[in-house]
C-alpha cells in the first residue's frame, strides 16, 4: 500500500503528528514504539508543559497513550533503518518489512551515543542496525555490538547465540547481559576499519579489535545514514518555517529539528509538519 504519509518516531512531535493526520482523515503509517519515546516517561518532574501542573513524565506517556487509543491511532513497531528516494515517493526500510509513503514527517529525536566515523560508509558491508535481519551472516564469526538501550540486549543475546565471540559495548549503566563468548567493555568505538568491507574497530582507549562485523543497536539512526542527501545543520535537519526539509515531502519535527529540546516545541512543530505535509498531498 501507498500511504500518504510515513511518521518515524513516537516522541512528542510524531503524537502531534499524528493526531492532525487522524483528524484530516490522511492514510498514514506511524513507526516507532508503541509505549512511546523513553524521553518521555523518564522524566520526573515536567513543568513548562501547558495544562498539567508539575507532572510526572509517566502521568504525560499515560495521557498521549489515552488520548491515541480514543481516538484508534495505531503505531507500527518498528525501526525505520533507511528511507529511499523513489521519485514521487518514499520507500521505507524497516527491518525485514518495507513501507511506502508520498510524504514524510521526520520525529527521530536526538540520540545520545552519536555515529561512529565510517558507519555510514560501511551500511550493508559489515554494518548493520538490525540483528534480526543480518545476524546470520555472522554466523561463528567475530561482531562488535554497540547498545544504545536496555531494551536492545535481546537483540545483542541473538547475536551472541550465532557468533562466536562478541565485543558488547553497552551505553547504559548496569547491563543485564552476559554470555560466555561476550566481552563487555566501557571504551567507546570511534572508528570503522577495514577495506572492502568491516574488518575491525578502533576504541577510544587507542586500541584496535578484529571484527567481521559491527552492529549499531540505538535510539535513532545517523541522518545522513537514515536518508541520504537530507540537508543538515550542527547535526540537525534543516528545516523552513513550514518544518519542510531540503527533499520534496520530507517534513520533520521536535528535537531532531534543533534545540531546545522540548516537548512544547516538538509538539507545535509536529503539528506544523502535519498540516506542511496535507498542503504538500494536495499540491501533488
Ligand atoms: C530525563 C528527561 C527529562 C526531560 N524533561 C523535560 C521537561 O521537563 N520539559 C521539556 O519540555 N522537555 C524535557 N525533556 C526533553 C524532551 O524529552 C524532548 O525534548 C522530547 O521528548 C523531544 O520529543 P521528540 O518527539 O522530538 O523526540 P523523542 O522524544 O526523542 O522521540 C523520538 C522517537 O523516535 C524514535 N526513533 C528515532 N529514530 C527512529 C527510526 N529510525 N525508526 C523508528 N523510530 C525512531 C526514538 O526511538 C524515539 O522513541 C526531558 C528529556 C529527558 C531525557
Amino acid at each position: 500500500m501507498l500511504y500518504d504519509v510515513a511518521i518515524i518516531g513516537t516522541g512528542p512531535a510524531g503524537v502531534s503528528a499524528a493526531l492532525n493526520l487522524k483528524i484530516h482523515e490522511k492514510a498514514f503509517i506511524w513507526i516507532g514504539k508503541r509505549d512511546l519515546s523513553d524521553k518521555i516517561s523518564r522524566a520526573e518532574r515536567i513543568s513548562n508543559y501547558p495544562g498539567f501542573i508539575d507532572a510526572t513524565g509517566a502521568a504525560l506517556n499515560r495521557a498521549f497513550m489515552d488520548q491515541l487509543a480514543a481516538m484508534d491511532i495505531e503505531i507500527t513497531e518498528a525501526m525505520v533503518n533507511q528511507i529511499m528516494p523513489m521519485g514521487d515517493h518514499y520507500a521505507l526500510l524497516a527491518g525485514p518489512d518495507f513501507y511506502e509513503a508520498r510524504a514524510l514527517i521526520l520525529c527521530t529525536g536526538v540520540s545520545q551515543t552519536g555515529g561512529i566515523r565510517g558507519e555510514a560508509e560501511y551500511l550493508g558491508r559489515g554494518v548493520s542496525y538490525c540483528a534480526t535481519c543480518d545476524g546470520g551472516l555472522y554466523r561463528g564469526r567475530t561482531v562488535a555490538v554497540v547498545c544504545g538501550n536496555r531494551r536492545f540486549e535481546h537483540e545483542a543475546r541473538y547475536l551472541a547465540g550465532l557468533a562466536e565471540k562478541v565485543y558488547f559495548f553497552p551505553y547504559y549503566n548496569a547491563p543485564g547481559f552476559i554470555a560466555d563468548n561476550v566481552l563487555s567493555s566501557d571504551a567507546r568505538p570511534v572508528a570503522v576499519t577495514g577495506d572492502e568491507r568491516v574488518e575491525g574497530l578502533r576504541l577510544n582507549n587507542g586500541s584496535d579489535l578484529a571484527v567481521d562485523g559491527l552492529f549499531c543497536l540505538r535510539d535513532a539512526i545517523a541522518l545522513d545514514t537514515l536518508l541520504p542527501g537530507l540537508a543538515t545543520e550542527n547535526g540537525h535537519i534543516a528545516v523552513d518555517r513550514r518544518m519542510a526539509a531540503s527533499l520534496p515531502g520530507v517534513f520533520a519535527a521536535g528535537d531532531c529539528t534543533g534545540r531546545p529540546y522540548q516537548y512544547a516545541k516538538s509538539v507545535g512543530e509536529g503539528n506544523v509538519a502535519a498540516h506542511s505535509a496535507i498542503e504538500y498531498l494536495e499540491n501533488i
